[in-house]
């Protein structure tokens, strides 16, 4: 039988993830406190929780890709992908993929930016997790989500290591549940 830790070796181990992530006051412009995890990934308990928890998660949903948002998403969809024996699937910021791609444009509070993923990226019906370090407002993974449907991947599911509640960014998401480790 696998090994799984009791609920309060869970709970001590998120609590140490969410010790780990450091609020820098105004970066990267005045106002923006900017939810810093590379302490999370420089500690290996939590780094390794992060990672264990979502393969936990989503584990009996046949992961085929784990679709990464540029850039700190990738090192958590990277490892994931890995634990899950799936594919890693960049999304990236316009102009940085080199071959042909799928653009998505969508708000943001002041402004606007957009998605890009490689158009062969995914096969009809691939099941596709999407994974990002922090959700904000959702826009982004929304974006992605769009991405990920426009090229006929089957959306399985969000992983996020920290979701910021007050924004409410999940109210996004529909379809596919979302998973936080940390919610602020
Ligand atoms: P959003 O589209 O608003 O959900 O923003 C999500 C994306 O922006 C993710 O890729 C996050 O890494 C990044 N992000 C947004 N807000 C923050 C924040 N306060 N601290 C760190 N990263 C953030």
């Amino acid at each position: 039988m696998p090994f799984r830790p009791s609920a309060r070796a869970v709970d001590s181990r998120i609590t140490r993830i969410q010790s780990l992530i450091r609020d820098v006051p105004d970066f990267p412009s005045p106002g923006v406190t900017f939810k810093d995890i590379t302490p999370v990934l420089g500690d290996a308990l939590a780094f390794h929780t992060c990672i264990d928890l979502l393969a936990e998660r989503f584990a009996d949903e046949y992961v085929e890709t784990v679709v990464g948002i540029e850039s700190r998403g990738f090192v958590f969809a990277a490892a994931l992908a890995y634990r899950l024996r799936a594919g890693f699937t960049p999304v990236r910021k316009p102009g940085k993929l080199p071959a042909d791609v799928r653009r998505v444009d969508y708000e943001l509070e002041y402004g606007a930016d957009a998605v890009e993923m490689h158009r062969d990226a995914l096969g009809h019906g691939q099941r596709a997790l999407i994974v990002d370090d922090v959700l904000a407002t959702g826009g982004t993974a929304r974006a992605t989500a769009d991405l990920v449907g426009s090229l006929g991947g089957d959306l399985v599911g969000y992983g996020f290591v920290l979701e910021l509640g007050f924004l409410d960014g999940a109210r996004h998401l529909t379809g596919a549940p979302v998973m936080s480790l940390v919610r602020a």
